[in-house]
């Protein structure tokens, strides 16, 4: 069935391409950090956790239009995963009691949030339906993450990442490139790269920075303190990361990069295509090191 949404706010929601198809139930408006300096997406929207009344209302909606169509439900907004492990546990025990054909209960997740709740409720929410996280990891190095505002460090994104997979949740991590500018290019690709070897993701998305109107970054490059990558430096990032990247061979890590903010879109099982995806990197990289004029804020959309 296509997606449910019931929502009477006029804030916007926002959802993994992978979610079109869910049933997405807001249970907090808005992101809890909000100061992450390249993200605009909640800038104005006063923090709120839904009041119970507010959530079983969009669950009796879905349950009208889709008891039994409803087989996988996104937890929304920025970082649903926020709320208490007992509350999303009684949200998860009554999606599971109105939709008898639920499969999959997936969220964002903030490393914040991840860290503050234990292995062993990790474990229970696994356990009652909550089998995908959507971790925006973005970078492994602690100076890019201090720069941007994501408030952890490197070692604090690895442990938040190691601890979705421990409890048997599936991972799917979102990276930036390009965002240390180009005075940390390789730093940011050698340690997120020795992040990611540490966490081995499910799956892992590698998009391009986009310099949002509104954002702080936007401005520091405006102030001419922050230098973006061209499209080719983006390539030559991407290369030097999927060549650290280092899995065991049993491994099988979905690799995508083929958002709106990328310019050729890519991917990969990890690591058993790496060499082949190298070579389709080293392709673009030959295109895009010929272009002349690019929209270095990369609100280009048509550039696929
Ligand atoms: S990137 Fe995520 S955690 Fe950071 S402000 Fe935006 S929604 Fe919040």
């Amino acid at each position: 069935m296509e997606g449910l949404f019931f929502d009477s706010w006029d804030t916007p929601v926002y959802r993994p391409p992978s979610e079109a198809r869910s049933f997405i139930l807001r249970v907090t408006r808005g992101c809890a950090h909000n100061r992450c300096t390249y993200c605009n997406m909640y800038r104005g929207v006063r923090f709120e956790r839904l009041a119970d009344e507010a959530v079983l209302r969009q669950i009796a909606l879905a349950e009208r239009y889709g008891k039994y169509g409803v087989r996988r439900v996104f937890l929304a907004d920025g970082d649903a995963f926020v709320l208490d492990t007992d509350r999303l546990l009684a949200i998860l025990a009554e999606l599971r009691r109105r939709f008898p054909h639920l499969e999959r209960v997936a969220s964002y997740a903030a490393p914040r949030d991840i860290l503050r709740k234990s292995p062993e409720e990790m474990e229970r929410l696994r356990g009652a339906g909550l089998t995908l996280l959507y971790y925006g990891m973005e970078s492994g190095d602690t100076e890019t993450l201090a720069a941007v505002r994501k408030g952890v460090t490197g070692e604090e994104s690895v442990a938040a990442g190691q601890r979705v997979i421990a409890a048997g949740m599936q991972l799917s991590i979102m990276t930036i490139l390009g965002l240390a500018g180009q005075e940390g290019s390789r730093r940011h690709a050698l340690a997120t790269a020795r992040a990611l070897s540490a966490i081995r993701p499910t799956m892992w998305s590698a998009l391009s920075l986009m310099l949002y109107r509104g954002s702080e970054l936007k401005a520091q490059f405006e102030r001419g303190e922050f230098h973006p990558l061209s499209p080719a430096g983006l390539m030559e990032e991407l290369a030097l990361l999927v060549e650290h990247v280092e899995l065991p061979e049993t491994e099988r890590c979905l690799f995508r990069s083929n958002h709106v903010s990328n310019y050729i879109p890519l991917a990969a099982t990890l690591p058993m295509e790496k060499e082949r995806l190298l070579a389709d990197i080293g392709r673009c990289w030959d295109y895009l090191a010929s272009l002349r004029h690019w929209d270095v804020y990369n609100h280009d959309d048509t550039k696929f």
